[in-house]
């Protein structure tokens, strides 16, 4: 300690917002360089460098190989599968001297389909499985809490190539297999859920979710069967058509000062009443307006239809219209569409049919037959009794409405059972999906089958964050005094603190750091000469080593004290046999 590049802090940094980016600052394992951009200390480098190591076994123990491409990489690539532009702000993008446009990659899949193309044409040389462990850059909307979503970090990527279907299915299965064996040992707790293939295209896919409350996704679980899924994924059931043979014609009501479902619900319940029961919120069609951005710089309106108990939620949203950016429809964009009527908006005005001729998509509950009151396009009206496929219909459907606790599980709902969902936070930490032949027929991949055919190359893409995944272990295993490594992950097996001023107990514990680094063991030995244990103590405990060894007073009756990190429990071991109770408990 007295050597090594560390400075522990005591205060947080001011710009840490969750736990581990916090401790991770604290206890010396990064620093800030840019937002979003971070420098490894020697600490963090040692976690970083154990969690790559693990992720590269298990790789390498599934038969897949490593490579590695550059970072820097050409245009052309990317122009020919669109992502160019596809990616919009999100890439890097520079010039070389002579004017040349390059990128910084944000994801290879046009690389590693370029080098097979380049060297394999037959069917006998698939399947194969390539990956690298490599930075990639993106220049993220929302670099935040540290490591955790950066605008450099470090992913290890695979790709699976195979001729047949059945033979993506090994592939992707042989994957999911190693990716559960990695973060089985990573040490954190993580769910396996469905989710949307997003930019990359494709069919079947799943992500590991870290759990966490800090976490950017949420997902859901059924309280009754296995389904799981990131809400970005979930598809609502769509409801059996309701006969409406007995709902009155559509009418156009006064209702003054209604902008609001709140005032709206109100006001029903008081001129309106219904004889069954209250009107309530979910009775009502709310209409919201956005503006997309395209990736190719178009921006275009668009309106969602959906119960007006719901908000809109922006990552379902964006999640299915990837690349696509969404933003709320400000008073500019407004008064650009003299039919949108504030608060009265309606799907009179609303299609590319209909006076607008803005977009209109629907809620999948906002199904054939179902009975709606929304605006009537006219300030301080509503209309009443409007029927869903018989007096206004959408173009088409969209799933963006926020999923809440309670919801119906959309796999009990097509097998008659009726289970609930359950939300939950995570943290994005793999994402294996089935790319299909996407990227094989966009750069021209293919091979000869058995019969001499030339057949398009079908793919998968397997990523890890590996960078990510030294926050989110922290994030999981830590507790108000500091870090709690994992052992597997730690940045040494065993801190050594050497306390008074005694130079036999210096002596003692320079012998026990040599004899334990003779057996294997890391140790990192706080050997600082004028530092009080107090604070040799607190830096022990913010580090977070999973063993801490003192010597000090113990020693005149032959004793050093051993305590676990993370459950504090503390054993006087006698000095001779320190050696072989630490392999021991190192090894396990
Ligand atoms: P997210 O939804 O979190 O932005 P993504 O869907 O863009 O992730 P992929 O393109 O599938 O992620 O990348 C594979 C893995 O790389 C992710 O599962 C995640 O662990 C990691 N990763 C992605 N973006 C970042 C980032 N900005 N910083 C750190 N790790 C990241
Ligand atoms: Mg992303």
């Amino acid at each position: 300690m007295s050597s090594l590049f560390v400075r522990t802090l005591r205060e947080d940094p001011v710009d840490a917002e969750v736990p581990s980016h916090r401790l991770l600052v604290r206890a010396g394992y990064i620093r800030r360089a840019a937002p979003g951009i971070y420098t490894w200390l020697p600490l963090g480098l040692r976690v970083f460098r154990k969690v790559e190591a693990i992720v590269r076994e298990e790789m390498d123990a599934m038969g897949a190989q490593e490579l590695q491409f550059p970072a820097l990489l050409p245009r052309e690539p990317y122009e020919a599968t669109n992502r160019w532009t596809e990616y919009g702000p999100n890439i890097f993008r520079l010039q070389d001297r002579k004017g040349g446009d390059y990128l910084l990659g944000p994801t290879h899949e046009e690389m590693f389909t370029l080098v097979v193309k380049d060297l394999y044409s037959s069917y006998k040389d698939l399947p194969v499985w390539l990956y690298q462990i490599q930075t990639k850059y993106r220049d993220e909307a929302r670099p935040r809490a540290g490591l955790m979503r950066g605008r450099e970090f470090v992913m290890k990527d695979s790709y699976s190539f195979d001729v047949t279907d059945a033979g993506l299915d090994a592939s992707y299965a042989a994957h999911r297999a190693a990716y559960v064996r990695t973060f089985d040992r990573l040490g954190f707790d993580y769910v396996v859920v469905r989710a949307t293939s997003g930019a990359m295209g494709g069919s079947r896919s799943e992500e590991f979710l870290a759990s966490s409350e800090v976490g950017e996704d949420t997902y859901v679980r059924c309280t009754t069967c296995d389904y799981a899924a990131n809400v970005e994924a979930v598809q609502v059931p769509a409801p059996a058509p309701v006969a409406h043979d007995d709902v009155p014609a559509a009418h156009a009501e006064k209702t003054p000062d209604t902008p609001t479902i709140a005032t709206l619900v109100d006001h029903l319940n008081e001129a309106y009443p219904r004889e069954d029961r209250p009107w309530h919120a979910g009775d009502t069609l709310k209409n919201v307006l956005v503006v997309l951005k395209h990736a190719d710089g178009t921006r275009e309106p668009l309106a969602i239809g959906l119960p007006g108990d719901r908000e809109v939620d922006q990552k379902r949203l964006e999640g299915m219209l990837e690349p696509t950016e969404v933003e709320p429809m400000d008073e500019a964009e407004f008064a650009r569409h003299p039919a949108l009527v504030k608060g009265y908006i309606g799907p009179g005005a609303l299609g590319s049919e209909q006076a607008s001729g803005i977009r209109y998509l629907l809620d999948p509950r906002v199904g054939e037959g179902t009975r709606w009151v929304t605006g009537a396009d006219t300030p301080g009206s509503h209309v009443i009794d409007l029927v869903a496929g018989r007096d206004f219909t959408g173009d088409g459907t969209i799933e963006a409405a926020q999923v809440r606790d309670g919801d119906a599980c959309p796999q009990c709902a097509t097998e008659g059972r009726d289970g609930v969902l359950e939300t939950a936070r995570g943290i994005e930490m793999g994402h294996i999906f089935q790319l299909g032949r996407k990227y094989a027929e966009a750069l021209d991949l293919k091979v000869l089958d058995e019969n001499g055919k030339l057949v398009t190359v079908t793919m998968g893409s397997y990523g890890i964050g590996v960078s990510r995944a030294v926050p989110v272990i922290a994030e999981d295993n830590h507790d108000e005094l500091g870090l709690v490594w994992p052992r597997e992950v730690a940045p040494a097996d065993v801190h050594l603190v050497a306390t008074g001023k005694d130079s036999a107990v210096f002596e003692a514990a320079a012998t026990l750091a040599d004899a334990l680094a003779a057996e294997g063991v890391e140790v990192i030995y706080d050997d600082r000469p004028k530092v009080s244990p107090g604070v040799k103590f607190k830096d022990a405990e913010l580090i977070g080593v999973p063993t801490i060894v003192t010597v000090g007073r113990g020693l005149v009756d032959g004793n050093v004290e051993v305590k676990d990190r993370r459950s504090g429990v503390r054993t006087e071991v006698p000095v001779g046999e320190a050696v072989a109770h630490l392999v021991g408990v190192v090894r396990g």
